[in-house]
């Protein structure tokens, strides 16, 4: 294709919205453009991209025999009602009206039709298994869309969903599945890493995510620095330890006048806000609870949830009508329940509120207090990996898919029944794959770029080779090089952009880098005056001068 014929509006500063280096330069080089929050066109370059990513996802899931199909994005209301979601499923399911007053979504995912449509059509356990997938738009009215197509509210997804007679026909296509992700993510050049997610009630090791590796990552992800151990932060369990206390200090109620932040305290006090403990008051479905944490220790909110169901902290008047004093909260008397994390029932000699206004406790200790213990924090990086095989280390990730167990939830709820060997119904065992085919293009962005623009892994380039003529629209001689060479790579099968503006050199170099073509071949009257060409590699500073009649083979030895 040429330049001339395609809108490709680059541009020189990026908009004030854009925080991360993907959206900066997705908007920089004219790939989208936005529409207004969370929702971008794709320019035709964005659009090329696109259609590469979604190709080897294709490929690699009609490989793994999965069928494609393709749902609506409006889903009817009904659906929703039958698997108990249109009640659970919060503001982020955008919910309309029809003409006739019936409710629908856009739908956020498609568990609901693609179940409705197994109960349809799956009759018999010798259809199974089966695997359906889609490349779709979704909608999700995220409440902070940001970071341009990462966390978009429109984006497409591709999901996939299996049904199986049981759970070891479910782990066969589960662990394909993790295969497959593992081809797609190769083949499209990202540093990803599969690691276990949490499951939810379903439980045990049924979930991975892939994250492609980057500091702007909005997950956080452990690896041991000895095993293979990965996991995101949220599903880190540990487990009970034993507690080698001896108990030293006489325990003593200490002024910490206005010093309510653990921070304060512990500088105030001389020491480590390891050796703290902080009591959060949540407000559950049974009543109030105090969960103590170590100091330097964080709730984790998933684990929490699993524990409590849903919770919120308490407020401040709802503190006080407990007879609390906030920010100094401590962990003896207390009237609720006390739910201690298996890290801080192991302390000895702590420093914890007095549950008086101004004081804290020092030299406390666990004895007479009654609780219960739970694994509640998140995980801190030098944290023992549960397996028991070396320390934690913890890095960014960009999830960009999702792989997990379903079970029957949904087979259940809607009756997707298929008779069994023996005539009787059996419910059907899912699973369910998802991939942000969208958010894959900012990931793969934020693992490939320099201070000129996008690096693009090759796979994925919206060309594989530009041609720059200098004096296109001047040398008779330089255009017809440049329309040759165009003609021969274009016969070849090369995705070749032939740069016809009449820019200047700097210009038309600036753009290909910003939009980070891989491969680069100049024509000018000078190289042609030795019958060369000029090759430069996106991602190598090195030029090379190439005979014009090789260059074919050259360049495509170097695409190859
Ligand atoms: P997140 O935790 O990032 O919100 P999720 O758990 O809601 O993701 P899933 O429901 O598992 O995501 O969706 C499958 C995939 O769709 C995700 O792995 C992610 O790559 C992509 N995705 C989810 N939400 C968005 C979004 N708002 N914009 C772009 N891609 C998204
Ligand atoms: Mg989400």
């Amino acid at each position: 294709m040429k330049t001339t014929q395609l809108l490709i509006p680059t541009q020189k500063e990026a908009p004030n919205d854009a925080q991360v280096i993907s959206h900066q330069l997705m908007i920089r080089a004219g790939l989208i453009s936005k529409l207004a929050s969370g929702l971008y066109t794709y320019l035709p370059m964005g659009l090329r991209v696109l259609q590469k990513v979604e190709a080897i996802i294709r490929e690699e899931m009609n490989k793994a025999g999965a069928q494609e199909l393709l749902m609506p994005v409006a889903q009817p209301a009904e659906l929703w009602q039958q698997s108990g979601r249109w009640d659970q499923y919060g503001p982020e399911l955008l919910r309309f009206n029809d003409r006739h007053n019936r409710e629908f979504c856009l739908g956020p995912t498609h568990e609901e039709v693609i179940t409705n449509l197994a109960a349809q059509y799956l009759r018999s356990y010798k259809q199974l298994p089966m695997n359906f997938y889609q490349i779709q738009t979704k909608f999700r009215d995220e409440i902070r869309p940001r970071f341009g197509v990462m966390r978009s509210r429109e984006f497409i997804m591709k999901d996939a969903y299996s049904f199986h007679l049981d759970q070891d026909s479910l782990q066969q296509t589960y662990e394909l599945m993790h295969q497959t992700y593992c081809n797609i993510f190769d083949r499209l050049g990202l540093d990803y890493r599969p690691v276990l997610a949490d499951s939810g009630s379903i439980g045990g090791d049924s979930s991975h995510e892939f994250h492609v590796l980057a500091d702007s990552g909005e997950d956080a992800i452990c690896f041991s620095d000895e095993s293979d151990y990965a996991a995101n932060i949220e599903k880190v369990a540990f487990s009970k330890q034993d507690s080698a206390c001896q108990a030293q200090a006489d325990e003593t109620q200490v002024l910490t006048k206005k010093k309510t932040s653990i921070e304060d305290v512990a500088e105030f006090l001389a020491i480590e806000q390891s050796q703290c403990i902080k009591t959060l008051i949540i407000k559950t479905e049974n009543g109030f609870k105090a969960l103590a944490l170590r100091g330097d220790h964080e709730l984790n909110e998933i684990k929490a949830h699993n524990l409590f169901g849903e919770f919120e902290l308490a407020t401040d008047d709802e503190i006080k009508s407990l007879d609390l004093k906030k920010g100094f909260i401590g962990v003896k008397g207390l009237s609720i329940d006390l739910i201690v994390d298996y890290s801080a029932s192991v302390l000895c000699d702590f420093v914890c509120g007095a549950n008086e206004w101004d004081y804290h406790l020092t030299g406390a200790n666990w004895q007479g207090v009654e609780f219960n213990e739970a694994d509640l924090r998140n995980a801190v990086e030098g944290d023992t990996s549960p397996d028991g095989k070396g320390k934690l280390v913890i890095k960014r990730g960009i999830e960009v898919g999702h792989i997990f167990q379903l079970g029957t939830k949904y087979s259940e709820a809607m009756k997707a029944n298929v008779i069994g060997e023996g005539g009787k119904a059996v419910t059907t065992t899912m699973g369910c794959y998802g991939i942000g085919v969208t958010r894959v293009i900012a990931a793969a962005i934020e693992q490939n770029y320099d201070d000129r623009g996008i690096v693009f892994p090759q796979n994925i380039a919206p060309f594989q080779l530009v041609i720059v003529p200098i004096n296109y629209n001047k040398s008779t001689r330089v255009k017809v090089l440049a329309d040759d060479l165009y003609q021969q790579c274009s016969k070849a099968g090369i995705e070749v952009l032939l740069d016809d503006r009449k820019e200047r050199a700097g210009i038309m170099f600036a753009d290909s880098e910003l939009l980070g073509i891989p491969h680069r071949m100049v024509l000018s009257d000078t190289h042609a005056d030795n019958g060369n060409v000029e090759y430069k590699a996106r991602n190598n500073a090195d030029k090379i001068e190439v005979k014009f009649d090789d260059a074919l083979s050259f360049i495509q030895r170097k695409i190859n």
